[in-house]
């Protein structure tokens, strides 16, 4: 139906000054919580709200797939043998021993999408946080953190979550034990008691670092460039 035009509603819009585009570096955005804190959901969520400008870092591990998950998507699984030799050739940027399981993140993904703007996100633990702020992107980093809001919750949420044994369950909320204490390696902490809200803080955080100096001067197309045109 057309609307009626009347006198508060010009005929044509005003002009609208244009967002010029200014290049930037691209985040490395570290999630990490203990199991069930709720970060698979909020990466998942993530991810779909800020598509195509976040993509996951698809870590290998050694530990065996679980019903549901995707090799290649959730993780590449491998073996032992090919995860030291893929570690021994340096095409690994962090790594660590995770109940019993290796895990690491392949460095030739992540090094292409920050040079193009693009932010990864990476599900990893305290280990690999603390690896990447020594390592060569220390400076694209964004560490988050997230909290469940209670243990007691926490519990629950492993429980529920129905796809471990009970003794993999304890093993688990005593790594969580041990997770937390880690917090304070993290630029931002959150709580996760109720997804949405926890999703819209996540997204404060990553839609502000993106507009930090750092990441968006010195590079070609970038802030300096576009200040040269203002004279
Ligand atoms: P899960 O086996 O439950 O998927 O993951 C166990 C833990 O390993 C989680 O805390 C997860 O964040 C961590 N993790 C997954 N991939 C990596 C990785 O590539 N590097 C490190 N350091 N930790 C990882």
């Amino acid at each position: 139906m057309k609307m009626a035009e009347t006198s508060a509603m010009p005929a044509v819009a005003p002009p609208v000054a244009r967002v010029p585009l200014i290049r930037r570096r691209g985040l490395l955005i570290v999630l990490s919580s203990p199991s069930g804190a709720g970060k698979t959901t909020i990466s998942k969520k993530l991810l779909e709200a800020e598509s195509p400008m976040v993509q996951m870092s698809v870590s290998v591990t050694t530990r065996r797939q679980r019903p549901g998950e995707i090799n290649g998507v959730d993780y590449s699984f491998i073996d032992r043998a090919d995860f030291e030799r893929l570690r021994d050739e340096g095409a690994l940027l962090e790594n660590a021993e995770v109940f019993g399981h290796a895990y690491g993140t392949p460095a030739a993904p992540i090094t292409a999408a920050l040079e193009q703007g693009r932010d990864v996100l990476l599900d990893i633990d305290w280990q690999g946080a603390q690896a990447l702020a020594a390592g060569p992107f220390k400076n694209d980093l964004v560490r988050i953190f997230i909290l469940p809001p209670s243990l007691d919750e926490l519990h629950r949420r492993l429980e529920r979550r129905n796809q471990d044994s009970a003794d993999v369950v304890e093993k688990r909320m005593q790594g969580a034990r041990h997770e937390i204490s880690h917090w304070r390696d993290y630029d931002y902490v959150l709580v996760n008691a109720e997804v949405a809200a926890c999703l819209a803080e996540v997204q404060a955080i990553v839609r502000t670092e993106r507009l930090r100096r750092e990441r968006r001067s010195g590079i070609p197309g970038g802030l300096d460039d576009f200040v040269a045109t203002l004279g």
